[in-house]
């Protein structure tokens, strides 16, 4: 085999504030031969996800920190195109937490050979993928979902908002969505059975828009943003309502505290149970995860869509864009 050279991310500084792209740097490098028992991976698609805005700090968190002149990790898709290990083959995918790179060399057993058969590989990092689980344990295990209730969803046009959407209107659910644009909006209610749509940028009033749309009180509330929207949501939720906490992207940029819930007495009068929750803690559930969005997936009642960015190059661009709205459903990057 000749020597494989594969380009790599770095992060060279840690950014304060939004991230700028000279923070992050193309590195090229040689692969080393296979050893036994290992694969040879070129990347397909790359994941850019919020949460690794948090990696770019060096803030102690649930994950840890990228290192600074070290390549990066995240999601990633790609093709198998040469192995030593019997269970994976030349043209098998897999998935890995190799990205931000455009190949590797692993240990077969640290990846997952995917059926692409169901859904196109790029849909494992999304509706299928992280995101796609992130809805199902929010909804379930930590928002104790009932069917017929009145959800709330920020960031619902994002890759696990659209899930999260899905999956309450499966449960004949009531489902009112907020979004940073009036076409999300539009794609919420034609696609993923979203009653009211709230276009958090241009509405007066955030509170006002959730009341309006749900006279009765939300019962559940998928939170997805923060800031504004958790505020909103807690005022408008019913007395024992739920706030299951999954992100708070409004924040994750902030250079110092914001000035906190303004009105944290409405989790006393409404008695309301507000839980956060890290996907990490929730891997056990995969099994009954692909088992029930098969299912969903099999009756019509899932959709979805990506915003593909092409170019590995163009990886810094995609992830900056995932704070400025540019995505509907979930940010990849495609290779090429
Ligand atoms: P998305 O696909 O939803 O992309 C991010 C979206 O957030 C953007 O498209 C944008 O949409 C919205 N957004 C960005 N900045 C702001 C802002 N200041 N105010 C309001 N909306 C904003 O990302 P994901 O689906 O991957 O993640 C959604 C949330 O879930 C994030 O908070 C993420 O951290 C969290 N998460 C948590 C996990 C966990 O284990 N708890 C696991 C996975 C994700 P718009 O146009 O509507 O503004």
């Amino acid at each position: 085999m000749s020597q494989q050279t594969v380009r790599e991310f770095q992060l060279l500084r840690r950014p304060v504030g939004l991230p700028m792209e000279s923070d992050l740097a193309i590195v090229s490098r040689h692969l080393p031969a296979l050893a036994a028992g290992q694969v040879r991976v070129r990347n397909l698609f790359l994941s850019v996800d919020p949460y690794m805005r948090g990696r770019m700090s060096e803030a102690k968190s649930y994950t840890a920190s990228y290192d600074l002149n070290a390549p990066m990790s995240g999601g990633a898709v790609g093709r198998v195109e040469e192995s030593s290990h019997p269970d994976l083959a030349p043209g098998d995918t897999v998935l890995s937490m190799n990205g931000w790179r455009d190949g590797f060399v692993s240990d077969a057993k640290e990846l997952r050979k995917l059926d692409v058969s169901m859904a196109p590989p790029q849909a494992f990092l999304g509706t299928l993928g992280m995101p796609g689980l992130t809805a199902y344990v929010g909804l379930f295990d930590v928002g104790s979902l009932v069917e017929g209730e009145t959800v709330l969803v920020s960031g619902a046009a994002g890759a696990v908002g659209m899930v999260v959407c899905q999956i309450a209107k499966a449960k004949g659910c009531r489902v009112i969505g907020t979004a940073g644009s009036d076409e999300k909006g539009a794609w919420l209610r034609e696609n993923a059975g979203v009653e009211v749509a709230i276009n958090y940028k241009t509405t007066a009033s955030l509170r006002k828009a959730i009341a309006g749309a749900a006279p009765d009180g939300i019962d559940l509330t998928f939170e997805n943003v923060g800031g504004d929207h958790l505020e909103a949501a807690l005022a408008c939720s019913k007395t024992h309502g739920r706030v299951a906490i999954c992100g708070l992207i409004s924040q994750y940029n902030a250079t110092e505290a914001g000035p906190g819930l303004r009105n944290v007495r409405e989790i006393l009068t409404r008695r309301l149970t507000v839980r956060g929750f890290i996907i990490f803690d929730h891997f056990q559930r995969q099994p009954d995860f692909v088992r029930d969005m098969t299912s969903w997936i099999q009756a019509g009642k899932m959709k979805w869509t990506e915003t593909i960015v092409d170019g590995f190059e163009r990886m810094p661009a995609a992830f900056l864009g995932l704070f400025s709205g540019a995505n509907l459903g979930k940010m990849v990057v495609r290779v090429g």
